[in-house]
């Protein structure tokens, strides 16, 4: 059987990472098997609708590089792939159902029903509609064809028949056989009344109708897959198999990961921009392999110490075996960690050409562009962190008050004169290290201060990459005038001491 994959978002606002890792997990599986990758958008709850969410959903896809082999933007032969165009389509297989005998048609009023529940809660009990109790409703298990095939011209629903007593067996090729006893269930809606399918409904005429070989999906809708299974047993059809991916949980692990707790802790939880309160991780300077790599270990590990894999190591390596049962604890700072690791895979020249990086060095001599990239790559964990690091080219930070004061006891404007004179000679500063090391040592100057005061003439502070780099980067007359700029400033601040 060919291998047959959807990721089947419900359009109801931006993708959680979570329901990325579902398409990611997906994604890699059609690729492993040489199967297909469907998008398939289950928006028949329109009550739950939010606009943009589609677009958001395509989008997100594109940038981690997962573009759908069949889906609605592109099409394919088992279309359409939006649930709300395949109204017709769900309305012969509801009418098959009822034929055979596998479904009913129900006209309670919402008000008898809510009457019901609350009588059945003042008394501890939970409402079910159910074999137990369904000959007590308006339904067409109690009426005549004819009275049926008259009240059908009004408001109905259809409900899903659940025989009691069976032993319901489903399996999830994580988790293994689970077993559920059918009198727990209720007589689940299949139909609304306004003629739209309900999930379960929709959901599993369209993975048979689109011959979805393997339902991959997050560890929510196991509760679901009993029912689903009695469908498709009433259908007749064979199920496909079912994997249940783990949670991914908050960083202390206790409960689900929710966006409340990426806005505490400042971090993000969609994969881009979704609206000015809730950024991704793509404007928190993620690239897309580093976060990819990130949410294939939510819940995947190869099964080696290897952690850091490109879209296509995963393609060849995604296994089964590796899916932990298990929920996923969600790390941002691994996350970075990852992210770090991808941007040192990259070519500065590859590197800087990404717009986010080009945003970061306006305002910088954009020859100097790639020196710079080459010497602050391994200082980056996002591209964001570029901000911080290129701050020094376009301006020295404010010196760093406490570490000037304790340099000034040691005379550091001596020093940087002589540094000063040193550079005043020479025509490029590539030996200026050399030069000054054994200017240092010849005059038994502590190689340490020396250091310390050119780094604070130049940058402000005591941070940052090599120093004789950042003297490259700026160029001569630049750098002289740094010095000058702190012999002044030692020089004043040795008077009013
Ligand atoms: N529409 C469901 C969701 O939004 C899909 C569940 C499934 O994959 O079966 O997550």
């Amino acid at each position: 059987m060919k291998t047959r994959v959807r990721f089947a978002p419900s359009p109801t606002g931006p993708l959680h990472i979570g329901g990325l890792r579902t398409a990611l997990f997906n994604y890699l599986f059609a690729r492993k098997n040489n199967g297909v990758f469907i998008l398939r958008v289950e928006d028949t709850d329109q009550n739950r609708y939010v606009e943009g969410s589609e677009a958001y959903i395509q989008k997100s896809l594109e940038w981690a590089g997962m573009v759908p082999d069949e889906g609605p933007f592109n099409g394919g032969e088992f279309g359409p792939y939006r649930q709300s165009e395949r109204k017709e389509i769900y309305k012969e297989y509801i009418d098959l159902l009822i034929q055979k005998g596998g479904a009913y048609y129900a006209f309670d009023k919402t008000e008898d029903l809510s009457n019901e529940r609350a009588a059945a809660e003042s008394e501890g009990r939970t409402f079910l509609y159910g074999a137990q109790n369904r000959m007590l409703f308006d339904n067409s298990l109690n009426l005549s064809p004819e009275e049926t095939a008259e009240k059908i011209k009004g408001d109905y629903v259809v409900r899903l028949k659940v025989e009691p007593g069976q032993n319901v067996t489903v399996f999830d090729e994580i988790r293994g056989t689970i077993h559920l006893d059918s009198s727990l269930l209720d007589d689940k809606i299949l139909m609304k009344s306004d003629g739209m399918p309900t999930y379960h409904f929709a959901n599993v005429v369209d993975d048979h109708l689109m011959q979805i070989s393997c339902v991959i999906r997050g560890e929510e809708w196991l509760p679901s897959l009993p029912i689903h299974q009695l469908i498709y047993n009433a259908f007749g059809w064979k199920e496909p198999k079912f994997m249940h991916l783990p949670l991914i949980l908050k960083p202390s692990g206790k409960g689900k990961l929710s966006k409340r707790d990426g806005d505490k802790d400042g971090f993000p939880v969609f994969p881009m921009q979704w609206d000015e309160n809730s950024s991704g991780f793509k404007e928190k300077g993620f690239i897309a392999s580093g976060f990819i790599n990130y949410l294939a270990l939510l819940g995947w590990n190869s099964g080696t110490e290897q952690e850091i894999f490109t879209m296509a190591e995963l393609e060849k390596l995604f296994n089964l075996e590796g899916i932990q049962k298990g929920g996923a604890r969600f790390d941002y700072e691994k996350a970075k960690w990852v992210n770090h690791q991808h941007l040192q895979l990259l070519e500065a020249k590859t590197l800087v050409q990404e717009a986010a990086v080009q945003e970061q060095l306006i305002g910088i001599d954009p020859n100097k562009h790639i020196d710079l990239i080459k010497l602050l790559k391994e200082r980056l964990f996002t591209i964001n962190d570029l901000k911080e690091e290129v701050h020094w080219v376009k301006a020295p930070f404010p010196m760093d008050e406490k570490i000037a004061s304790k340099l000034s006891s040691k005379n550091p404007q001596n020093l940087l004169k002589e540094i000063s004179n040193n550079i005043e000679t020479m025509e490029e500063l590539s030996d200026l290290k050399e030069r000054l090391m054994t200017w240092s040592k010849e005059n038994e100057i502590p190689v340490g201060i020396l250091m310390q005061s050119l780094r604070m003439a130049l940058v402000g502070k005591l941070t940052g990459p090599d120093l004789f780099e950042i003297c490259k980067v700026l160029g001569k007359d630049v750098t002289l005038k740094r010095i000058d700029q702190a012999i002044s400033y030692f020089n004043l601040k040795s008077k009013s001491l």
